[in-house]
């Protein structure tokens, strides 16, 4: 149920007294919403100071100044274009104040003292000033300016107006946060924080938009908590086994689970056994050994009497998953792609929909209506940033009440985890298999080129393979980036038809095959962009080299040197950069030589980037705050993380005094189906 004494603030912007229709478009389109409320969200970039006067002699040219002054003469425009020109002096000096348009006559006639408030430039003038007052009244000076980000047509004086009644509708509302909280912040109220920034007497300092980014960061992870909490209710399946299938896969493996893996596999039995839905994401680096994970927890599905199906999101990496499995797993697995056809394609169908094939493997063509399953229950999802967002649920619906188990290989910054996977319980193997060589990482500039070379060379010679990424497909003319096709050609030049080239240009065949040929070692270096990023799988490939390492994210070159270390030789990986390297950008580089540690440097990535491109663009955008910074903010994103789970803990149902305030918090910020959650339970 919507408070009533929020109703002014989610009524149309046109309803505060003095805004027209017109002037409510022009908000509205500035606030990115029509309510009074999304004018009240559209917070000042910054804060103009015109309180303190200075004299003429004084002012520092580029400054914001207010002059108290005399008119001393107007000088008319001497043609058509040029300005109107009013000269003004206080005791230390003279300054003109320019008009370009309309002349404010009246304001200035000649002898008046009068305030003048704007920049002051180079030429000791003020252009167009901003305000004009006379100097008995400086209460009609804004003393401290809020500068609020505009649209075309629309002018600060219309939002000062209007944002001077949208305050004035704000009610008082109960606090939702901790008095402690407060206290230890500095921090005000909702209601005068608003008024601190959109129209203050002082400049507000950093509070009072820290607390509005609180108050929406809290509303996210409170709403998630609860809707995670809801999903944790629906009923599911309880599914237990004797562990006899493990048993089997595990002799056929010959090696025990590492002490992540069972720890990681514990959780998931919970999950399982319990007779509610699992949503769990499992975070693993490349080679951390989530594959055998997958299977340990399918085999369970399969020991309870029921069905497992894992999804890969291409061909190769559902093929190479299809190898693996059916080499362990003591029952049949079924394999599923968009290239399995005809007798082999009804085979698999057919399997599936009557149990004969408990295991399926597949790529997104398991989606499709055509087909079903006897009596699915888990469903695990590989490399899910490949997937939309909204097909991460869709596979439920083959099973209804079918657990679900996300695997990435991408190391997710906690302050993504937070907020893009909310809804899901996390686990994390942090360890590889022991054995794994490292990979020493070097980094070199791109006239360092011929060397590489040599020592390419030499490493062929001695049975090596490598992948020689580079950030773009072909050149174009405004810019010098190494193209993978010229990068191909002198390659090819000198190695001759060892060389292969893998891009997103080509078709599907054409690159499966380049892959396929690299994989058998017909090629040994393969030229690729980063279509080689995840999921392929070569034992025999010990080098990598990445040009213009610089243009790629941390987590994405991570992800790359994780093409390499995957069997048992020493690896290698190149970094090639701008001869002219940035301080700041050979420090992100210097990262990657220092550590292995994929979940490092995901989160520094993260706060290096801003959480705007954040591994490639593929999980950018998904969902976006109007006040808080995902990166700058990532304080208060784990204290609202915390904060809500306390709440929720304490009281669940939102009934207290201070719950019934959370709601409220969670209706300004529009997380209704939170809301409708509690009040159903
Ligand atoms: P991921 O899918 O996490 O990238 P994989 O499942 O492909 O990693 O595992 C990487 C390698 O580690 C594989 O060659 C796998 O056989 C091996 N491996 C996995 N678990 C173990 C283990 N417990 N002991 C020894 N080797 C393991
Ligand atoms: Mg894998």
């Amino acid at each position: 149920m919507q408070p009533p004494y929020l109703a002014p603030l989610e009524a149309p912007l046109s309803t505060l007294r003095g805004v027209g229709e017109a002037t409510a478009t022009l908000l509205a389109r500035a606030a990115g919403g029509p309510r009074v409320l999304d004018l009240l969200f559209h917070l000042p970039t910054g804060h103009l100071d015109r309180r303190e006067r200075v004299l003429v002699a004084d002012a520092e040219p580029g400054s914001l100044v207010t002059l108290e002054v005399s008119v001393e003469r107007i000088e008319p425009p001497t043609s058509i274009r040029a300005p109107t020109r009013v000269v003004v002096s206080d005791f230390s000096g003279f300054a003109e104040l320019v008009f370009f348009r309309a002349w404010p006559r009246d304001k200035l006639p000649i002898g008046a003292r009068v305030l003048v408030s704007g920049k002051f430039d180079e030429r000791r003038q003020i252009a167009n000033p901003d305000h004009i007052v006379p100097a008995g009244r400086p209460e009609l000076l804004p003393a401290v300016e809020p500068v609020w980000p505009l649209v075309a047509g629309l002018f600060p004086g219309q939002v000062r107006r209007a944002m001077a009644r949208a305050l004035e509708a704000i009610p008082e509302l109960p606090e939702w946060h901790d008095p402690a909280l407060l206290a230890r912040e500095g921090w005000l109220g909702f209601r005068d924080s608003l008024r601190a920034m959109h129209a203050p007497d002082t400049p507000p300092g950093p509070q009072p938009r820290r607390r509005l980014a609180y108050d929406e960061l809290l509303a996210d992870q409170l709403s998630l908590a609860i809707i995670r909490a809801r999903d944790r209710t629906r009923p599911g399946r309880a599914l237990t086994g004797d562990g006899r299938l493990r048993d089997a896969a595990l002799a056929r493996f010959g090696f025990a689970p590492t002490a992540d893996q069972a720890a990681v596999l514990a959780e998931i039995d919970a999950d399982l056994a319990a007779p509610r839905k699992m949503l769990r994401l499992l975070q693993g680096d490349v080679g951390s050994g989530k594959t055998l994970v997958a299977l340990l927890a399918m085999l369970r599905a399969v020991e309870a009497g029921a069905q497992a199906a894992i999804m890969a999101p291409t061909e190769l990496l559902t093929r190479q998953h299809f190898r693996t499995l059916s080499e362990l797993s003591p029952v049949p697995v079924g394999l599923l792609t968009g290239s399995v056809k005809g007798s082999a394609r009804d085979e698999v169908l057919g399997g599936f929909a009557d149990g004969s094939i408990p295991i399926a493997v597949g790529t997104h063509a398991l989606f499709q209506d055509s087909v079903r399953f006897a009596d699915l229950a888990l469903a695990v999802i590989d490399e899910q940033h490949r997937f939309g967002v909204g097909q991460r649920l869709m596979f439920g619906r083959k099973g209804e009440d079918a657990d679900v188990l996300v695997m990435t290989a991408t190391p997710i910054p906690r302050t993504m985890l937070l907020t893009q996977w909310g809804e899901m319980d996390v686990s994390r193997i942090a360890h590889k298999p022991a054995g794994r060589p490292a990979i020493r990482t070097t980094l070199h500039p791109l006239a360092a080129l011929p060397d590489i070379a040599d020592a390419l060379a030499r490493a062929l010679a001695g049975g090596g393979r490598a992948y020689w990424v580079c950030p773009m497909v072909s050149e174009s003319e405004e810019s010098d980036l190494a193209a993978a096709e010229a990068r191909f050609a002198t390659l090819a030049d000198r190695f001759g038809a060892d060389v292969g080239l893998a891009h997103g240009r080509q078709d599907m065949p054409v690159r499966e095959a380049a892959l396929a040929a690299f994989a058998s070692g017909a090629t040994r270096i393969l030229v690729a962009t980063t279509v080689i990023e995840v999921g392929v799988d070569v034992p025999e490939a010990t080098i990598m080299v990445v040009e213009h390492a610089e243009r790629f994210g941390l987590a994405q070159l991570h992800q790359l040197r994780g093409r390499v270390g995957r069997g048992t030789a020493p690896s290698f990986c190149l970094l090639l950069h701008d001869d002219d390297l940035p301080e700041t950008a050979k420090k992100r580089l210097t990262l990657l030589r220092e550590t292995q540690d994929g979940f490092r440097i995901a989160d520094e990535d993260f706060r290096l980037r801003g959480g705007g491109d954040l591994l490639g663009t593929r999980q950018s955008g998904e969902r976006c705050w109007r006040i808080a910074d995902p990166a700058g903010d990532d304080d208060l994103l784990h204290m609202a993380n915390r904060d809500a789970a306390l709440l929720l803990h304490r009281d669940a149902r939102l009934r207290s005094e201070r719950g019934q305030a959370a709601r409220t918090l969670l209706r300004l910020f529009g997380r209704i189906e939170a809301m409708r959650t509690v009040d159903s339970g």
